[in-house]
Formats: C-alpha cells, structure tokens, sequence
C-alpha cells in the first residue's frame, strides 16, 4: 500500500510530533492536514478498516485495542493489541498544537495487508477531554491521556509533605482539560494533622470537590474509591511515593507493575516503564497509569486566566477596584481583602501567587 508512503502535499502542514512520557520519546513527521485532504477527508478516512482505543505506547508503535475485544467484558487487565504506526497522512479532529495521539484517543485504523495485527493509524477522532501538560523543556503542549472522565488526585497526608500547591495545579490541570477531579488524601492511617484536615474540609465544603480518605495499607475509602472508577476511564496523578500503586493494589489486587511485567511479554516490547498504559478494571471501567510523572508544568494558561480557576475567589473578585485585577498589588483588591478577612485562607492565596510566578 504506497497510499500511506506518499510524499506530502506541498502546502500541507508538516508537525513533529512526540509523544513522551519522562524519558522515552517517540518522535515522528506526520500530517495534521493537507490542503488536498480539507477537501476530501472522507476519502482519506475511507481507507479505514476498523476502530480502536489507543491504550500504550512502545518505542514508536502505537498499542491499539480494536472496538470489539475493548468493550468485551475483562478478567485481565489487558487484551492482544494491534501494533500500530502512523503512515504519512493522518487526520485529526484535534487541535494542531497539541499531541496528535495519546494514550486514551479512538483512531481508525488500516490494517497492514500481509499482517492482521498490524495496522496504520489514519484518523484520530475528537477528543471529549484531555489531561494536559506543558512537556519538559519543550512548549509543546502533552496530552498525558484522552478521553479520560475522571483524575483522581493523590496525596498523602504525609511521607510526603503534602503539598497543597501540587494540588492546585492539578485541579487546574483537571478543569482546563475537562476531566473531573477527586482528591484523595492517602495515608490517613498516619493520623490527619488538624491542619491537613482542615484543608480537607476547605476543598469539600468551599470549592464542592469530592474527596476520598484512603489507607492503602487498612483498607480505609477503598471500597468507595473502586465504587468511583467503575464504568468510566480514569486516571490516578500524583507525586511518586503518596501510594498510587498500594491503592491500585488494594482496590483490585494487583500491582500494575506486574501487569506491565507480563503485557510486555505479549507484546514482544522491551523497556518501557515509562509511558502511559490503559488497563481494563475487573468491575468495568478503564485505569490509565503513568508511572513516573514527576513533573507536572501547566501549559495554555496565560497569568490573567489563572485567578478564573480559583473558585473561592469567584464571589469577590467582581469587587476589585480595578479590572482586570491580579490580585496582587491592586489598591482596593476585594480578594486580598478577603484573604485579610480570613475567608479565604492564606495559604490558598499563596498557591495563586506561586503559581502565578510560575507562570
Ligand atoms: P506511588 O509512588 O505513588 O505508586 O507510591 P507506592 O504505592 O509505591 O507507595 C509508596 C510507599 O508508601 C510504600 O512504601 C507504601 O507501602 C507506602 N504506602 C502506600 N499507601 C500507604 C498508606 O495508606 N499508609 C501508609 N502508612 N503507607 C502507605
Ligand atoms: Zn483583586
């Protein structure tokens, strides 16, 4: 099939695209859009032979389950994949500047004529959410996964610090992709500092998140947290060591780095632990792991937008005498005035400085 080697239109938009997961990079030269197929996508979308969901990615070959074996019911937490690469056109419904294939992302798919589990990935559909980074050292923005309904956000109460900015971000990261969060404060067997549980509360009650108080190790909230992933594709972010693994365990009874172990005997690949894998959950619903996220840098916020994502200031920032307003060295600022109250706890008011600064 010479259609896929073609040499890209003249006018057509060339991207490098990457997807890149702490480490492992996967580069490749791929056509967003060519002129010539704005005119006729369905054509180019016709080669397609069946559907699948995007679920890892092994050097430069994309893991794909076909439509049907995804939705068959699961007792392992993965299926046969086809191998799939990116041939010389691929459309999207996607925006241009963002990650053109993510783990999570529905594709059509052309099968290789001599090889039936072999394929050429020749569309990705729109993607419903995206969870989103700025990628390291790049401007790119990272689709870390598409498609994903729900974050649950993980941190402990201690061992490690829990660090309340880190949890901003990724409710800010959370809203600007679409996906809905739910925080999980781990370790409570530790005991909850009253601070701690006084942030805890704050989230609940003033900004409406839900939160889940988990002890990987006692058993505690894992009853509810297996209730919250059941039926829908979610995805568990956090910094190494708050228990993402332990909690996986303790809801499921395994360890995805041993469902890894054994996939990539399945799948003839080699090392790599770094990258994203969607696993299917016993009880229905589907868990994205991204082991090694250290890092997570916000990426298409400007420093203006960053105050709309802190709800608590929401009912006082229409009060700022000047608008726009920072919030930060305006005379007659309603939040600051808030934050001197004590309505809004200093510490939050922190988080939006240091991340302002970051910006
Ligand atoms: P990950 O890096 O987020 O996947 O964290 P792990 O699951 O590897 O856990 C890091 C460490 O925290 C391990 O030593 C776990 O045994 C410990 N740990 C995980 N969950 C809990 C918990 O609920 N309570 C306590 N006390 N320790 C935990
Ligand atoms: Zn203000």
């Amino acid at each position: 099939m010479t259609l896929f080697r073609r040499k890209p239109h003249r006018k057509s938009i060339l991207r490098r695209d990457s997807a890149r997961i702490e480490g492992e990079t996967v580069e490749e030269q791929s056509v967003a859009l060519s002129t010539r197929l704005k005119k006729a996508p369905e054509k180019h979308r016709a080669r397609a032979s069946f559907v699948g969901r995007i679920v890892g990615v092994e050097s430069n070959t994309w893991l794909v389950e076909d439509h049907y074996t995804y939705h068959q019911p699961h007792d392992v937490p993965f299926s046969p994949t086809h191998l799939c690469i990116t041939g010389g056109v691929v459309t999207t419904d996607n925006r241009e500047d963002e990650s053109l294939l993510a783990v999570g992302d529905w594709v059509e798919i052309a099968h290789m004529p001599d090889d039936e589990r072999r394929g050429v990935i020749v569309h990705v559909r729109q993607r419903q959410t995206r969870l989103f980074r700025r990628s390291p050292g790049e401007h790119e923005v990272q689709v870390i996964a598409a498609n994903v309904e729900r974050a649950f956000l993980v941190h402990s109460v201690a061992l490690p610090y829990f660090s309340r900015r880190l949890l901003d971000r990724h409710l800010i990261a959370a809203e600007q992709g679409g996906v809905e969060p739910v925080i999980v404060f781990n370790k409570i067997d530790l005991g909850v500092p009253p601070e701690i549980d006084q942030v805890i509360k704050y989230y609940r009650d003033q900004l409406g998140i839900p939160i889940c108080r988990t002890s990987a190790i006692r058993g505690d909230g894992i009853s509810e947290l297996r209730a919250l992933m059941r039926g829908v594709t979610s995805i568990l972010i956090g910094a190494s060591g708050v228990g993402k693994s332990a909690l996986v365990n303790a809801c499921f009874g395994i360890s995805l780095q041993q469902v890894r172990a054994i996939s990539r005997k399945y799948e003839r690949g080699r090392h790599t632990t770094t990258n994203a894998r969607l696993f299917h959950l016993q009880d229905g619903g589907e868990l994205v792991d991204t082991p090694g996220m250290r890092e997570f840098a916000l990426a298409e916020l400007e420093p203006e937008e960053l105050a709309f994502y802190f709800h608590d200031f929401d009912e006082y920032s229409p009060e700022c005498k000047y608008q726009p307003c920072t919030h930060t060295h305006e005379p007659n600022c309603a939040v600051r005035a808030a934050v001197e109250r004590g309505v809004i706890p200093f510490e939050r008011y922190e988080s939006y400085l240091l991340i302002l600064e970051s910006l």
